[in-house]
């Protein structure tokens, strides 16, 4: 891919309805609250924006799929599946903060799930590169940073923070 200009919040909420839909497309019995909070003084950012929506691609659909599972287990008929997307804009960087209340991921699997080939998924439903693999684009090619935090059975947050100068050689 190459290096462009690119307004992120647009990145952001488009990559949102094609991953929505795609959910929707193989379960549409599935409907989730989407919640955004986006930055509108973010601006544009020098980023290699193929690579970027497969990262956010990757992160949304996971969190469907948490979303899914817990309606399927929790059997409450009170959840509301809900996934908060928010930006911010800062001098040197760019935040996305990306929040499902699915299934979460319990404390011994949190390490491990940005290995290649790790995934929880049955066979057919997982390939268990999505996160290593957007952790490479995030971390190795935008120099920027990938954090998560989750507590099983309440939530899973993907903090992504890019840096606003480009970095391409
Ligand atoms: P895959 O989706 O093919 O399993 P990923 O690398 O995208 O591979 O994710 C690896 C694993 O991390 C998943 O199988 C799942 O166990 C866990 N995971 C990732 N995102 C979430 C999330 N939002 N909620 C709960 N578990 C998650
Ligand atoms: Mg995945």
């Amino acid at each position: 891919g190459e290096w462009q200009s690119v307004d992120l919040n647009a990145l952001v909420d488009e990559a949102l309805m094609l991953s929505y839909q795609a959910s929707r497309t193989q379960d549409s019995s599935f409907n989730a609250t989407l919640e955004r909070d986006f930055d509108p003084t973010l601006g544009e950012l020098d980023l290699v924006p193929q690579d970027i929506s497969r990262v956010l691609v990757n992160l949304y659909t996971n969190s469907f799929y948490a979303l899914r599972r817990r309606q399927l287990i929790c059997g409450d008929p009170q959840y509301s599946p809900t996934l908060k997307v928010a930006t911010q804009g800062r001098s040197d960087d760019a935040e996305i903060r990306i929040r499902d209340n699915g299934i979460g991921i319990p404390p011994s699997l949190i390490e491990k799930i940005f290995t290649p080939f790790f995934t929880t998924k049955p066979a057919g439903e997982g390939t268990g590169l999505g996160l290593s693999l957007s952790y490479d684009i995030v971390v190795h090619q935008h120099r920027g940073h990938f954090d998560v935090s989750s507590i099983e059975n309440q939530y899973s947050e993907f903090v992504i923070s890019l840096p606003r100068k480009s970095v391409a050689a």
